[in-house]
């Protein structure tokens, strides 16, 4: 009898293996006293183990193959940071000190008091830090209990489908190599590393599959499917059958999208509409030839300053943007200053002070605005690039006038320091912002006369306009783009924008969701931004549209009060034919 079961898809494709389940459950912690003689030993016991796991996870990443992108190293590189910092080398050290406990007990009170800190906060990006303590901290464990590196021998994992409690990093890098099928874990949300891994390396995984460990039995069968969050295990011979012949159709349709990588986008009665990428780091721009996008809608700088020590300087910054605006073969680069929280500068454990709620705390544009020492040389760079190129320049969470009047008068300052120092850049910089607050969304009026662009970023927006944060697991089944609420400000942004005659663009996740395409035409869009795995099948939709039999369906969703109406309304536009 197959069973199945039911995650969040977050890396899409279909896999058939055999499962094969990771134990990683460490055996029971056990407190016992150290005498004052035992102290140094036990001492160099955590120091002996601390090396050990940081031979392990550079032997992990030596290995990681490089055309792979660029951050899968990095959420190791993470890691081995972590091992550095005194959260885990003095501050465990210092309580078998003062305790006379021994290590694995002194690393587990030291890791339990990092989690509490973290989980007291909601930012998403410090979220994904508290798995990266518990993973970097069992590691340790592991080593001090003299467990197996669980490795398992690498012909076991060949197209298995591997299921664990959770994944780390490290561990998903190490699975790739052993030529995994898919990944099923029990825990993990859709912006945890090993989901944005999975993503980047390609595997088929569902995360949040709650009891995958206990139902899903060594050996046995099974089917994942990332798009869906489904795991079938046991299937009969016509459900291997049926999904086989999905995966081969999936196969051919995404081969089959390649087509259009030179194609414009345009509906069926004319309207050209821009597609563009977002990007994260600057070496994501080599993998964007394969879908062509017009140019780059949002290149999110934070990424430059996350999982290292000290914040890179104007020179760093530089030449960053300038290898992004130069790859870009002059299409426009859109480059987003830092949407940092005080916090998420520093990645290491323990760092920063804990929030009550950073996500409505010193964020994006106002710690710029507060820290001119980070915002200066950030603007300076960011004009030295604009001499190569188009580059735009998009300001995060803006949420009053006098922030977009204070920016300006920094860019003066910058140019001026420019000028000075004898650089070129682009005089003209467009300047614009992003639309995510609703307060900016109810007053985008007011915002396009300061403004050269709008663009609206729908994964803040939903979150704010609904008061739902982004990543909590237990109020994620009400995020929903078609709520009314949200879809009145997108329209209202685009008439402002319209009206004032400025570019509006809209880069949150929305924008890469082919569910919604039709929609967005019918609201007035005409530029998205989305990840580029996303870009060639929103082309696919943009191109069979037919942009005036919709408009006034996609105009009577403003008539709606309710989510039902909508998602009814927004079926009927995806089946005009
Ligand atoms: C958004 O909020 O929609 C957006 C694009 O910005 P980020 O996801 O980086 O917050
Ligand atoms: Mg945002």
């Amino acid at each position: 009898m197959s069973v199945s079961l039911h995650g969040i898809g977050v890396s899409r494709g279909i896999a058939i293996g055999s499962v094969h389940v990771l134990d990683r459950s460490l055996p029971e912690l056990a407190e016992y006293h150290i005498p004052e003689t035992g102290v140094t030993a036990e001492i160099d016991r955590l120091r002996g183990a601390l090396d050990q796991a940081r031979q392990q996870l550079r032997a992990i990443r030596d290995r990681i193959p490089e055309d792979t992108r660029a951050d899968i190293a990095a959420f190791i590189d993470t890691h081995l940071l972590m091992l550095e910092d005194t959260a885990l080398t003095s501050a465990p050290a210092e309580l078998i000190r003062t305790r006379h406990i021994n290590a694995e007990w002194a690393l587990k009170q030291q890791r339990d008091e990092l989690v509490a800190v973290f989980e007291r906060m909601d930012d998403p990006y410090l979220r994904t830090r508290r798995d990266d303590v518990v993973h970097v901290v069992d590691r340790i464990l592991r080593i001090l209990m003299a467990q197996e590196e669980h490795a398992p021998p690498t012909d076991a994992l060949e197209h298995a489908v591997v299921v664990a409690d959770d994944l780390s990093p490290a561990d998903t890098a190490l699975l790739y190599h052993q030529g995994l099928a898919a990944l099923v874990t029990e825990s993990g949300a859709p912006l945890s590393h090993t989901a944005i891994m999975a993503r980047s390396l390609r595997i088929p995984a569902v995360v949040g599959v709650r009891g995958a460990t206990r139902y899903l039995r060594q050996g046995e069968t099974a089917i994942v499917d990332g798009e869906a969050g489904v795991v079938v295990a046991g299937p009969d011979a016509g459900i291997v059958a049926h999904y086989r012949a999905r995966a081969r159709e999936q196969e051919a349709y995404y081969t089959g999208l390649l087509r259009l990588r030179h194609a414009p986008a345009i509906t069926r009665d004319g309207e050209t509409v821009a597609l563009r990428a977002n990007v994260e780091l600057p070496e994501d721009v080599h993998a964007l030839d394969a879908v062509g996008p017009d140019g780059i809608g949002l290149y999110r700088t934070e990424y430059l300053f996350m999982n290292r020590r000290s914040e890179p300087d104007e020179e760093e910054q530089f030449a960053a943007y300038r290898a992004v605006v130069e790859a870009s073969g002059g299409k426009p680069v859109t480059i987003r200053s830092l949407d940092l929280g005080a916090d998420k500068a520093q990645a290491a454990p323990g760092a920063g002070r804990p929030r009550t709620n950073p996500a409505l705390g010193l964020r994006g544009l106002r710690l710029c605005l507060q820290e001119p020492n980070l915002f200066l040389p950030q603007l300076r760079a960011i004009l030295r690039a604009s001499a190569f190129g188009p580059v735009r320049l998009m300001l995060p969470m803006v949420s009053n006038l006098e922030e977009i009047r204070q920016t300006r008068a920094m860019l003066e300052r910058a140019r001026q320091e420019l000028e000075a120092a004898g650089h070129r850049y682009d005089p003209r910089l467009p300047v614009g912002a992003m639309i995510e607050i609703p307060a900016a969304a109810v007053c985008a009026a007011a915002f396009a006369r300061e403004l050269d662009f709008l663009s609206i970023g729908t994964n803040d927006l939903i979150q704010y306009t609904l008061a739902i944060d982004r990543v909590d697991e237990d109020v994620n089944y009400l995020y929903d783009p078609l709520h009314p609420a949200v879809l009145k400000l997108i329209r209202s942004t685009v008439e402002a924008a319209d009206r004032a005659g400025i570019a509006v663009a809209m880069c949150g996740e929305m924008a890469g969701d082919r569910r919604y395409t039709r929609l967005l035409l019918g609201l007035g869009l005409r530029d998205l931004s989305m990840h580029p795995s996303a870009l060639l099948e929103v082309k696919e939709e943009v191109n069979r549209t037919d942009v005036a039999a919709i408009r006034e369906l996609a105009r009577r969703v403003m008539d709606c009060g309710h989510i039902e109406e909508v998602h009814a309304l927004n079926e009927r536009i995806n089946e005009t034919g």
